[in-house]
């Protein structure tokens, strides 16, 4: 059976950047991509607060910049997902969905989170024109514009706040007329005069035209009235799913399913298997910081290795 020194499960920013260092550190590191390689950042546009590109970089080609950056050292790719990790003794064995299997001395989990969507007709096509789940990454495309942003929680708040730096009206619509998120954020977006709020509410379906979002069809729950409201975005704040289904329970997550790290270390209860990236960060959630814990975690199992 095929056995590797580090096998990295996840090939966004952090996956790639803990192959880079892998590599680099002479592991020969295999990275099984998954069903969509390069993770989060292939379906975003442009990606303007990665330092290194003043100009700003497109999503998918800063992620083929990284995994060619890799494979330039002896790291290996492979289009292939893992259904199963048992991590009940070392080496890992990890099942692939094509029937193989491969033994692991280390592993590392970078398989990211991912964003929740409504659901709506044409919303996932729409991503990019109109349609976002990250106002960090997307908010400064929206100047002086109108956007809506859904959800009740931290994210929605945080977000609407920091979308008022551009856009000139943000509408925040909740299914209920109570918000889940922490009393500190909901005042703060309460006290900021751009922010609108729309309760009891759902978006119905979202409007375009060639040059993208327009407009959305909303819902009052409690009423059943049906209104058009005019915009330039929408953006999705509904909380994430991280992607640790593959690893059956074996690894200690926190209370949003995120993977638990220790104290800031790339760490997992497990000795010997690492996560980094948006997998175990519901927080940060961002290209960079993934790509930083990437390199966390890579120079852990070398460590690991050396020490054990
Ligand atoms: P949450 O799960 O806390 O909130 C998700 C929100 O989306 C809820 O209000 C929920 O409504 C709503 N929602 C879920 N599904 C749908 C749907 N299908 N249609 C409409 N609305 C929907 O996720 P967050 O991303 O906000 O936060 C995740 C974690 O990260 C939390 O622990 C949070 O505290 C933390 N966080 C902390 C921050 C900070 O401290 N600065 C910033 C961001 C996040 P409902 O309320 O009705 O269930």
């Amino acid at each position: 059976m095929e056995s590797r020194k580090v096998v990295i499960i996840g090939s966004g920013p952090a996956g790639h950047t803990a192959a880079i260092y892998a590599s680099r550190a002479n592991l020969n590191p295999l990275v099984l991509e998954g069903h969509e390689p390069g993770g989060q950042l292939t379906t975003t546009t442009d990606v303007e607060n990665f330092p290194g590109f003043p100009d700003g970089v497109q999503g998918p080609e800063l992620m083929l910049m990284m995994k060619k950056q890799a494979e330039r050292f002896d790291a290996e790719y492979r289009t292939e997902t893992v259904t199963e990790i048992d991590t009940t003794s070392r080496p890992f064995k990890i099942k692939l969905e094509s029937g193989g299997e491969i033994i692991a001395e280390t592993a590392i989990i970078s398989t990211g989170a991912s964003a929740k969507y409504l659901g709506l007709e044409n919303e996932k096509e729409l991503i990019g024109r109109g349609v976002s789940a990250c106002a960090t990454c997307d908010g400064f495309f929206y100047r002086d514009k109108i956007v809506h942003i859904v959800g009740g929680g931290d994210t929605a708040m945080e977000e609407a706040t920091f979308l008022t730096k551009f856009a000139k009206e943000v509408y925040v619509i909740h299914r209920r007329d109570t918000l889940r998120a922490s009393k500190t954020m909901q005042q703060r977006a309460f006290d900021n005069p751009k922010i609108s709020f729309i309760w009891d509410t759902a978006i119905e379906e979202i409007l375009f035209d060639q040059t993208g979002v327009t407009g959305l069809v909303v819902k009052n729950l409690k009423t059943g009235e049906t209104t058009n409201r005019d915009t330039d975005g929408v953006f999705m704040a509904i909380g994430h799913t991280p992607n640790t289904k593959f690893l059956n329970g074996q690894v200690d997550l926190d209370d949003h399913g995120f993977i638990k790290t220790k104290n800031g270390d790339p760490d997992t209860n497990v000795p010997g298997l690492f996560a980094c990236g948006d997998v175990q960060d519901s927080y940060y959630r961002q290209a960079i910081s993934a790509a930083g814990s990437g390199c966390m975690a890579a120079m852990r199992a070398e460590r690991f290795l050396s020490d054990s």
